[in-house]
Order: structure tokens, then sequence, then C-alpha cells
């Protein structure tokens, strides 16, 4: 492995560096990192690793580009809108550094595949924003013994470690056994982020991969740094490995990948309708025709209905049904709408163990709304 005339003009400011040089700079070359996500963490993950001259990066991306990406995900910019986010940032990672290959996976990783895209990699980089991605990629990380560059975001606050078993440190499920109980974890789409948050998590994980990559330095094996934007501090916990643990202790009880949806509780979508569900045309009848004496509800947060909302519904935001549910009568029948349907179904199984029992969850929220009947009201 050798450098050009070129490359090492580019990368001068490594090269003076003792830490790095020539032989570090080599070995930055000869890397090879798997970017899962090419979103919000992906981003400045990708970008600086394609800038300090990573050899391969490889990006594995499903999906494309909405404008509610811009905010965060730099890798896009406005005129990608609709296009596949692998494709995006191949143009743009080769804008920033021709010399780096970028190798598109324009799929989503699952146990099938998970070990053939893994394997010709030598870090893992994980920028997914679900947990049935996260305990796949730790566990498939895990049984192939590669790094797993691990980073987290919501609204304020982020973490980061790196999960290496076979370099003495712990996984992803020694610190947390157990996935969330579906629905109780918002994700960033739903409870909001801080576009910047990203940037600082998705930093201290591409400053973990070059580490890594020359062998310098003290690693977050081991650590978890805690990062909360707010208040502009960051704390460290020290991890241990967990002897039990199902996946990297002693006597592992999962030794292949397995089924990461069921195990994080998420149930297919039936083919046959939600019986709690109803859709947004049938809201619109409600709406209607007051007649049928059925009461629309938004229960989604008032800084929410300042951005969007349906004229004439009224508003009790899901922060205060505990509360102010009495206020209902529990033998009218209700439509409950969020911004998306799933806020409104958890609303609608609440409610049914208070004794309710005419209600249905609104199936899409106000953006199925905005996409199907009134375009005037803002997507968000
Ligand atoms: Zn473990």
């Amino acid at each position: 492995m050798e450098l050009n005339h070129d490359e090492i003009r580019r990368y001068s400011r490594h090269l003076i560096l003792p830490e790095v040089g020539l032989a570090g700079q080599k070995k930055i070359k000869s890397a090879s990192v798997l970017c899962i996500g090419a979103g919000g963490l992906g981003s400045p993950i990708a970008m600086y690793l394609a800038a300090a001259g990573i050899g391969k990066i490889g990006i594995v991306d499903f999906d494309t580009v909405d404008y509610s990406n811009l905010q965060r995900q730099l890798l896009h910019t406005d005129a990608d809108v609709g296009r596949p986010k692998a494709q995006s940032a191949k143009e743009t990672l080769h804008g920033v550094n021709p010399n780096c290959e970028v190798v598109l996976h324009n799929t989503r990783i699952t146990s099938e595949n998970a070990f053939d895209l893994i394997r010709p990699y030598d870090i893992v980089v994980d920028g997914t924003d679900n947990f049935p991605t996260r305990y796949l990629t730790n566990d498939a990380c895990v049984l192939l013994k590669k790094p797993n560059v691990y980073g987290s975001i919501f609204r304020f606050e982020g973490q980061a470690s790196v999960f290496a078993p076979h370099l003495g440190g712990p996984c992803y499920r020694c610190l947390y056994p157990e996935p969330p109980p579906p629905g109780m974890v918002p994700s960033c789409a739903e409870g909001g982020v801080l576009g910047v948050l990203p940037g600082i998590i998705g930093c201290i994980q591409a400053t973990e991969i070059l580490k890594l990559a020359i062998g310098k330095g003290s690693s977050l094996v081991g650590r978890l740094l805690l990062f909360n934007a707010l208040d502009m501090k960051f704390r460290e916990l020290k991890l241990r490995r967990d002897p039990e643990c199902p996946v990297c202790g002693e006597h592992p009880t999962i030794k292949e990948l397995i089924d990461y949806e069921m195990f994080c509780g998420i149930v297919p979508q039936p083919t046959e309708a939600n019986p709690d569900e109803v859709t947004v045309q049938d809201m619109k009848k409600a709406l209607d025709n007051p007649a049928l004496g059925i009461k629309v509800l938004d229960i989604r947060e008032p800084d929410e209905y300042e951005i969007a909302h349906i004229d004439g519904v009224p508003l009790l935001p899901m922060s205060q049904l505990r509360q102010r549910f009495t206020e209902l009568d529990p033998n009218q029948q209700y439509y409950l709408h969020c911004k998306v349907g799933e806020r409104s179904l958890v609303a609608v199984a609440f409610l049914k163990q208070q004794g309710f029992k005419y209600l249905k969850s609104v199936k899409g929220g106000i953006n199925a709304w905005s996409e199907e009947i009134d375009s005037n009201v803002p997507r968000y």
C-alpha cells in the first residue's frame, strides 16, 4: 500500500501528526468500513471517513431522501429529495474524496444478508434508528468478531461506544439485554431531534473508527459516552461484559441470527385491517356528518397542533391523557388521531383499559389526512 503524490498532499495534516504519520495513513487507506444507514449519523461518519482517506466505505440504506431529512442529513441536498439515499451518499462522498471506493448496498440489512454484507469489512458502524436493526448489527458483529462502533440519538441526547467482545469489551446486549416494549421509545420522527446532534455523535463514531484503523489511543471499548446538548455535558459510564450475555457471554445461546422483528415485539402488519383502526376517509365522514355522533380528538402535543391541525378537531394531548381522560364520556364514540397513527393506537389501548368502548385510531394520522384529504394541512 503506497500513497501517490496527490494523496501525500491531501493527507499532509495527518502525515505530520506523529500518531498517524505515513504508516498510519497507509493503515487508514487499507481499512474498510461498513456504514449501516446513510442518515443523520451516517452523514458525518461517511463524509469524515471519506475525507480522512478510508480506502473502502460500504453504505447500507434502502430509504429515499425526504424533505424532513435535510435538517441534519448533510450527505443529501435539496436536489436529492426523492432519490435513493445510498446513491446520493455515493455521489457526495465521491465529491469529497474520489480516491475513496464507495460500495452501495441499496437494501435493508436482514438476518439473511447480514453476514454477507458485514464479512468483507474490517469495521462496522451503526447509524441505524431502530431496535431490530441495532440488535441484528450487534449479534452479527459479535459472531463475525468485527468491532461495532455504536451511536444513537434522540431529541437533545446521544450516546456512543465501541462494542467488541473480541477486544475484551462488552456488546450492545450486555448493556441492553432486552429491547424496550414497542411504542415505548418514540423514534426521531415522533419525538424530534436537534439537527446538529447526529453531527456530534457521528463525529465521535468517526473518530473511534480512525483510532481503530491506526491502532492508537484509548478507544470507547468498555465505556459508554453520554452527551446532553441542552446542558452541554458529557458523562461516561464504565461498561462490563456480562458473563450471562446470550451472545457474547460464557454460555451463548444465540449462535446464529434470529428474527429481530419478533425479538423486539414488532408484529408484522396484518394484511386485513386492524379492528382498532379507521381511515382518514372515515374520519372525514365523521367530521362532515355530526349526525353520526362520532367525536374526533387530536392527541398530539400543543407544539405539534401549532404546526398543523384539522379545523374543528379539539386537542387532548397524550401527555395529559392519564389525568384528563375523565373529561371524556366512556359511552361516546371517538376517533383519535396523532401524527402517523402510532401514538393514537397506544391511546386507544389505554382508554379501553379505562372502560371506554367505542374507540378507533385514525390510521396514518394527520400526515395521511394531509396526503389524502387536504393538502393545505402541512406535513411535518
Ligand atoms: Zn454481550
